[in-house]
């Protein structure tokens, strides 16, 4: 009974919550807080096909919604932070990617690549992505082109990577490239 007692929600309205380090005591208990917070997981899910929650109808695991870029921010010759805006309210954490639905041209005409991005900012209805553009990228030639007002498809977010804030007294973070994307919100 101590997981029922200290554990995660049973409550299938709102997405539950993984418990802390600390929240399980590591004797034993049946049903441990890791029990329920797996079992409000799956009837979270199994209510809401596709990971779509209430607060989060703007992206969907599955399906590609579609997003405005409204600001584009130049960083240095090839990288640029770009806004994108929806018009549904969205739910990101930290340490999640999404991805993006990028049409190029191949030689039987159009073609569909997916690359993923890490969001380093977001609103309830809107997120900022930092992009390299890389010669002859497939993503990056469609960057090169875009305009304040394009639509583009972004779909997810992934990654069950979980950062709890002041969960730890120090914190060393290795990365290169854009790979300080998805450690921006936590230095933040
Ligand atoms: C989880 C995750 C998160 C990411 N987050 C970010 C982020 O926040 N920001 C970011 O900028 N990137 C991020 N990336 C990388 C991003 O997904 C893309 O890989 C990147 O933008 C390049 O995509 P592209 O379509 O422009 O280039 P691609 O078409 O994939 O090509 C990349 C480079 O390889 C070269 N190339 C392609 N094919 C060949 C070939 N056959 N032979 C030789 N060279 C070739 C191209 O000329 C180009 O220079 C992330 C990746 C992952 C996996």
């Amino acid at each position: 009974m101590d997981g029922l007692q200290r554990g995660a929600s049973v409550d299938e309205e709102t997405e539950p919550e993984e418990p802390k380090v600390g929240d399980c005591c590591g004797e034993g208990c049946n049903p441990c807080v890791y029990d329920i917070y797996r079992e409000s997981l799956k009837r979270f899910k199994a209510k809401r096909p596709h990971g779509i929650s209430a607060d989060s109808l703007g992206l969907d695991k599955i399906e590609f919604k579609p997003f405005r870029l409204t600001i584009i921010t130049p960083q240095t010759k090839d990288t640029s932070i770009y806004r994108f805006e929806s018009s549904e309210r969205i739910s990101i954490k930290i340490g999640q990617h999404l991805e993006l639905l990028v049409p190029c041209q191949s030689e039987n005409g159009v073609k569909e690549v997916v690359r993923k991005y890490s969001p380093i900012a977001w609103t309830v209805t809107s997120f900022d992505v930092i992009i390299k553009r890389y010669a002859n990228g497939e993503a990056s030639k469609y960057f090169d082109k875009a305009e304040p007002e394009d639509v583009m498809s972004w779909r997810g977010p992934y990654g069950n990577f979980s950062y709890r804030k002041d969960d730890q007294e120090q914190l060393v973070i290795l990365c290169a490239g854009t790979g300080i994307a998805p450690v921006i919100p936590i230095i933040r």
